[in-house]
């Protein structure tokens, strides 16, 4: 799933290639994208004859802004937007398709079908669900140590899954939650109101500095993910612990560990972060790192 680094890429994409477009008519091929306005042809009718002024963000959704209308997108786990010539041929899975009266057309494509539209009047988007709960902008200036703290006040939640829940701070995901926490020296399951002083402030320069790094070299290439123009990113290069299992930890050498914390693979360095006194299940076995070391020598020597 594109987590903040990757759409603000696809943003910073779209952005250079829409704006000033002007709608001529829209095509829905999968009503179950669109979730408001949920029929098609309301959704196509606001659409047309609008002109895209910009593209922007809020957390890991996209926002289109038009004259007078503002799409709200997420890509979910594999959405993509694409502009293409209207003779292109269309390829399957494209979902949606703005056609423009220049010629050219903006696709979105989603194999996996999870994708989300919805329609809002300027500036209702940003009280009404989706995005109305949605925590602080870690790459924004108001994203303060302060702020932060205040944010994590006093929830007992384990950290990995509170950062994941979008409510405190936005835009991290599986890969980036794991990066900022290794960075941070801090475990995964780490009671977010048992986080020292220290550790609030060494957190909240990792999550600054992972989602910077990441957004400056176009976001990660996982799996199929590519930018709107079909471009992939480096930042899987730069990765740390996330996909790591079994290799030395960069920091100081110690096998990086998989567990699952909240329903997630967790990727640690069981020396940098230290497990809180009260969990010691979850983390991999010596004979499944052992197996795990084995299955990547096995990958590699094939
Ligand atoms: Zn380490």
């Amino acid at each position: 799933m594109p987590e903040l680094p990757e759409v603000e890429t696809v943003r910073r994409t779209l952005n250079m290639l829409i704006t000033g477009k002007k709608i001529d008519r829209v095509t829905v091929n999968l009503p179950r994208i669109l979730q408001k306005p949920d029929d098609p042809q309301l959704f196509a009718a606001r659409l047309e004859g609008r002109t895209f002024q910009s593209v922007e963000r809020r957390g890991k959704f996209l926002r289109l802004v038009m004259d007078g209308l503002v799409l709200v997108s997420h890509l979910r786990m594999e959405g993509r937007y694409g502009l293409f010539d209207k003779d292109t041929p269309t390829e399957i899975h494209t979902h949606v398709i703005f056609h423009f009266t220049d010629g050219t057309e903006l696709r979105y494509k989603d194999v996996r079908q999870f994708g989300t539209m919805h329609l809002f009047l300027p500036n209702e988007e940003l009280q009404a669900p989706p995005l109305n709960k949605l925590g602080l902008e870690p790459l924004e200036e108001g994203f303060t140590l302060e702020s932060f703290r205040r944010a994590l006040g006093k929830r007992s939640t384990k950290i990995k899954p509170l950062l994941l829940n979008q409510e405190i701070v936005v835009g991290l995901g599986n890969i980036y939650v794991d990066e900022a926490l290794h960075m941070a020296g801090i475990h995964p399951e780490t009671s977010a109101n048992e986080l020292k002083r220290k550790e609030q402030e060494l957190l909240h320069l990792a999550i600054v500095k992972t989602l910077s790094a990441a957004v400056e070299a176009g976001g990660s290439s996982i799996k199929s993910y590519v930018n709107g123009q079909g471009e992939m990113g480096f930042f899987q290069h730069s990765l740390r612990a996330y996909g790591r299992t079994g290799e030395p930890c960069l920091t100081c050498g110690s096998l990086i560990e998989k567990s699952v914390v909240g329903g997630r693979g967790t990727h640690i360095c069981p020396k940098c972060q230290k497990a809180p006194r009260n969990v010691t299940k979850g983390v991999m076995t010596s004979t499944q790192r052992n197996n795990a070391v084995k299955r990547r020598l096995d990958g590699l020597e094939q």
